[in-house]
């Protein structure tokens, strides 16, 4: 039987609902997984085989009597088959990464950005990729996607570059550059994803949180640059042109120092990277980041922050003095602070979480743009309708 665009869709929604539901527990029964979801025994059953053979799910082998049944064997994400290539496009460099589904590390390489020309830049990502697929492989992984965090803002319904001014871009056409450049280097069709590079940072922590009951996080990236990577209701919030979380271009003084953006006082000229090298004051422009930590908790009240970038691997009291900056002004407000905690994948951030947006894709199939290779993509005005407690026993089919 043919199935239709509604069904495959129906067919995805119920396959992230058990992914999500094995990365949140760790392991599960088919059973508990029946019982969690709300789908039917055989649908659970169907789509189990088919995560297996794919390489999403791997059988524990400690099968555990149930009472007077069958015994069931529990099930937990493979984190050897399933993997995403993650890439950093950097202004002086390009970082490559192959991720489990899991969050571990499996290959990384990174390379000086030889010439900055987009064409150019494409290329060498892509021959990049074609190397971290040929370890996957090596590793008898299956690789899910390719993502990449770009130094600007990227309009994910155009699939073009607005604006990286570091790299000297305006409007590049980024999406069809980089699908050709990886078919000439000899890619396989695969699903490419593109965000700026703080947004993928935090859905580095976000994805892959083991566990951690949140459904949102903020990522501060501090370098040459400063970005916040905002995860709001379990999904990136990017805005209307990929240009939310520009913190570092929020005003922090006044008629303060010019700014490279044109306005004065923007938060980069207190802590950005070229200001910390000038003034080597890491510590008053740890109160200037706190500060901004501040306004950003003042405004979302996210589950988490993180702070990350280059900035903070050479100068550690720029964090301390951050955190310490947030819980002053919490307590004169008389409440608590959040923890602010340092990137858990260091500089590899921005790279691990271009990975972690291929599976962020993937587990939001109702939200997914279109990706290249994929076909028969599901308006959202009309998929939106579909509910997840009302399924259809034929979806699995
Ligand atoms: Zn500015």
């Amino acid at each position: 039987m043919k199935t239709t665009g509604d069904q495959q869709l129906v067919k995805r929604i119920n396959r992230s609902v058990l992914l999500r539901l094995l990365r949140q527990r760790g392991s599960l029964s088919r059973a508990q997984l029946a019982q969690e979801s709300g789908l039917t025994k055989s649908t659970v059953s169907l789509l189990v085989r088919e995560l297996i053979e794919e390489g999403w799910f791997a059988e524990t082998g400690l099968a555990a009597a149930q009472g007077m049944g069958r015994p069931s064997t529990p099930l937990r994400l493979d984190g050897s088959r399933r993997a995403m290539v993650g890439v950093e496009i950097g202004v002086e460099s390009l970082r490559v990464v192959g991720v489990s589904v899991t969050g571990e590390v499996l290959c990384s390489a990174e390379e000086p950005l030889a010439d900055r020309d987009p064409a150019a830049v494409c290329r060498e990502v892509a021959a990049l990729v074609v190397r971290a697929q040929a370890e996957l492989a090596a590793r008898q992984a299956t690789v899910s996607g390719v993502g990449i965090g770009v130094p600007g803002a990227f309009d994910e319904a155009t699939g073009t570059i607005r604006f990286a001014p570091n790299l000297g871009w305006r409007d590049v056409a980024f999406l069809p550059l980089i699908t050709r450049a990886l078919a000439d280097a000899g890619s396989p069709p695969v699903a490419v994803h593109v965000q700026n590079e703080a947004d993928t940072a935090a859905l580095s922590e976000y994805e892959f949180a083991d566990g951690e009951a949140m459904d949102s996080l903020i990522f501060v990236t501090c370098g040459v640059g400063v970005g916040a990577g905002i995860v709001l209701n379990d999904r990136l919030f990017t805005g209307l042109q990929g240009m939310a979380g520009e913190i570092g271009h929020s005003i922090l003084q006044i008629d303060g120092p010019p700014c490279s953006c044109g306005r004065k006082g923007c938060a980069e000229t207190f802590f950005g990277a070229r200001a910390l090298g000038r003034d080597a004051d890491a510590a008053r422009g740890g109160v200037y980041l706190g500060v901004v930590l501040q306004n950003l908790w003042t405004t979302f009240n996210p589950g988490a922050l993180v702070v990350g970038g280059p900035s903070c691997e050479r100068y550690p009291a720029l964090v301390r003095t951050a955190g310490d900056t947030l819980s002053a002004y919490a307590a004169s407000a008389g409440v608590a602070a959040p923890p602010v905690r340092a990137a858990r994948y260091g500089l590899l951030a921005s790279a691990v979480g271009a990975a972690a947006l291929v599976l962020h894709h993937e587990l939001r199939p109702m939200h997914a743009p279109a990706a290249v290779g994929a076909s028969g993509a599901c308006a959202p005005a009309e998929t939106s309708r579909v509910s997840l407690r009302n399924l259809p026993s034929a979806a699995s089919h």
